[in-house]
């Protein structure tokens, strides 16, 4: 018989730069009592659930340990963080053959254990990857996530906080689309606090250049190229966007957030996953938001699509 799934336990699969950031996040957070470090290379999950585990007196109690696949059969929240990552100027969909081969091998395991958890895809090309995960497992679409957009529209709302010298978190704006060079920002409806970003330009007499714009969105799209020359790789932030994630799933909170979902119809567009504004809870996305585009933004975001449902069909082989 099929075990229920525990709200309290989770699990992360790779357990690289990215999914040791994010276990140690879920340390922080005393959402969890147990989790599990899964990842090829033994020794480094071993590793990292010691070092995690002697910060515990400072912490909440918490089970850390590495484990197998068998031990995911009661775990609520399952990371997949595990594959390559960039390389200098590599583009996320020249990841792509590297890890589909790891996720063939990572999601028939996880089927074999459990059908009931939620699965939060992190790895690139995370659009392709959360597609590939919910058809390959057959988990209802709802259940597998992909960060999507979330860490692109953070990258968005701490660069535009700065330029405007105001809160980040009072700065409404996305980036949608691929997790990727196609992504578009959302300017149209972006706000700070409600009041229309024009608005906001000349209630404050900021300077309301476009050029100024379009730079701070070709910063936020071409953030990762530069973080991988400067330091090899990517990983604070993405464990605070997948923390956030995981906070409005454990609680319920129906946070919106441009998590990569399927799309049936929605903007014109069928059949892949994009980072769009949906609705996160319980049960994952509840709810796949259609917000207002403009022409241009609306032809951006269905090129997006046709980016991403390009690599799936160079990649259709490998669904079996
Ligand atoms: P990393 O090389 O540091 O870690 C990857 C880990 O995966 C390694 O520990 C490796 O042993 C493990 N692994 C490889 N094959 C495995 C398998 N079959 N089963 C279990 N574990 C396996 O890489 P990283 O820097 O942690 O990046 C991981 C992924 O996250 C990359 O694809 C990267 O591009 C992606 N990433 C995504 C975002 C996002 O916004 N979605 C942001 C940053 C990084």
């Amino acid at each position: 018989m099929a075990t229920a799934p525990n709200k309290r336990k989770c699990a992360v699969i790779g357990c690289g730069n990215v999914g040791a950031s994010i276990a140690y996040t879920y340390t922080m957070s005393g959402l969890f009592s147990e989790m599990v470090l899964i990842d090829l290379n033994r020794a480094k999950a071993e590793g990292e659930a010691m070092d995690l585990s002697h910060g515990l007196p400072f912490l909440s109690p918490m089970k850390i340990y590495a484990g197998g696949y068998a031990d995911l059969t009661d775990a609520f929240l399952i990371i997949i963080a595990a594959g390559a990552n960039q390389k200098e100027g590599e583009t996320r969909l020249q990841l792509l053959s590297t890890n589909l081969k790891i996720f063939a091998s990572i999601v028939r395991q996880i089927k074999q254990y459990t059908t009931s958890a939620i699965l939060l895809v992190v790895t690139n090309p995370v659009d392709v990857l959360t597609y590939y995960t919910m058809r390959v497992s057959g988990y209802p679409p709802e259940k597998v996530i992909g960060s999507g957009t979330v860490l692109d529209t953070a990258r968005l709302k701490q660069l535009l906080g700065n330029y405007l010298s105001v809160d980040s978190r009072n700065i409404h704006a996305f980036i949608i689309g691929e997790h990727g060079d196609s992504e578009l920002a959302v300017w149209s409806s972006a706000n700070i606090s409600g009041i229309d970003l024009d608005d906001y330009f000349r209630i404050t007499g900021a300077c309301n250049d476009n050029e100024c714009l379009q730079d701070m969105f070709a910063d936020v799209r071409d953030a990762a190229y530069r973080i991988i020359a400067g330091k090899g790789a990517t990983y604070y932030a993405i464990a605070q966007a997948v923390m956030r994630i995981t906070q409005s799933i454990l609680r319920d909170e129906n946070t919106v957030m441009p998590v990569s979902t399927l799309l049936h119809g929605e903007y014109g567009i069928s059949d892949v996953c994009l980072g769009v504004p949906a609705v996160v809870g319980v049960t994952g996305v509840k709810r796949v938001l259609e917000i207002p585009l403009d022409e241009n933004e609306l032809q951006k975001l269905r090129k997006s699509a046709q980016t991403v449902k390009q690599e799936l069909a160079d990649c259709h082989a490998s669904f079996v």
